[in-house]
């Protein structure tokens, strides 16, 4: 069994409307998993699904982590678990340096696995594993000491999420990008952080729409994601049909006839 399994998930809203339309996918540490889809086919609703957000109900399904159900934990246990969500929209933190976010952020998770007991982390400790990581994902200094998302570009913000990713070391890291505003500055980052956090200790799962991030990351694995469902999984050579043909390719035709 993978350390995420995703077996006939259904993700409704909370007027009801079905989203997630039974999804099956399993990840695993060392592995980097793609899941492309056109805008408004229910990819965030997944991520959401999986970060327990409470406006989208499980309908249908499971999702076990390292076999045990998901679901039923609150986002704490889910983090103590080892799973890591990138926020999709980080918000300014006026006052807040990204240095002592980014403690806080580990300090939350220690007294998780602390049985809920604080378990600051040592300051020469996080200050030699805080440079290492920025040092490895060649994050500038100077980023450190900046008031969090505080007028930063659209790459800054990127980097915030991969070094709190390095620093987390989760199993298993869920990258919801945005659509909008993403340049191809950002996804470098995303993609190098991924490039060089997975392996025996971690996997990923990159979610976008945008078609592009496949030039910069190798994915072991590729899924079309349309209308609420994987329609069609493969290796990194699915990521060359989806460059040449789009989207459109993977659209069922009795879809295309009912919508003309
Ligand atoms: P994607 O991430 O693939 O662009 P989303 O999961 O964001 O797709 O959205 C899928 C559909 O669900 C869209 O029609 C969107 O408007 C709708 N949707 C998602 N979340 C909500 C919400 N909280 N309230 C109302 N509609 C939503
Ligand atoms: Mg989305």
């Amino acid at each position: 069994m993978a350390l995420l399994e995703i077996r006939n998930l259904h993700v409704a809203l909370e007027d009801g409307t079905e989203i997630v339309k039974g999804v099956d996918l399993a990840v695993d540490l060392n592995e980097k998993h793609a899941i492309m889809g056109p805008n408004g086919s229910g990819k965030s609703t997944l991520a959401y699904a999986l970060m327990g957000h409470p406006a989208y109900e499980i309908t249908e399904g499971e999702i076990l982590f390292d076999g045990a159900d998901l679901v039923t934990m609150g986002a704490d246990e889910r983090a103590r678990q080892g799973l890591f969500l990138a926020f999709q929209y980080p918000h300014a933190i006026p006052g807040v340096t990204v240095t002592s976010f980014l403690r806080t952020a580990i300090n939350a998770l220690r007294k998780a696995r602390n049985g809920g007991e604080e378990d600051p982390v040592p300051i020469p400790e996080f200050r030699k594993e805080l440079l290492a990581a920025m040092a490895d994902l060649k994050v500038p200094r100077e980023l450190a000491s900046r008031y969090l998302n505080d007028g930063f570009s659209g790459g800054e913000k990127k980097r915030v999420e991969i070094l709190q990713m390095a620093l987390l070391k989760p199993r298993i890291a869920i990258l919801d990008e945005t659509d909008s505003g993403l340049d191809i500055d950002a996804l470098k980052i995303v993609a190098k952080g991924v490039n060089s956090l997975v392996g025996p200790d971690m996997g990923a799962v990159v979610i976008t729409h945008y078609q592009r991030i496949l030039n910069y990351i190798t994915p072991d694995h590729v899924h079309v994601f349309v209308d609420g469902g994987i329609v069609a999984s493969g290796g990194s050579e699915l990521a060359q049909q989806l460059e040449a043909e789009g989207y459109e390719a993977f659209i069922p035709a009795a879809e295309e006839v009912e919508a003309a």
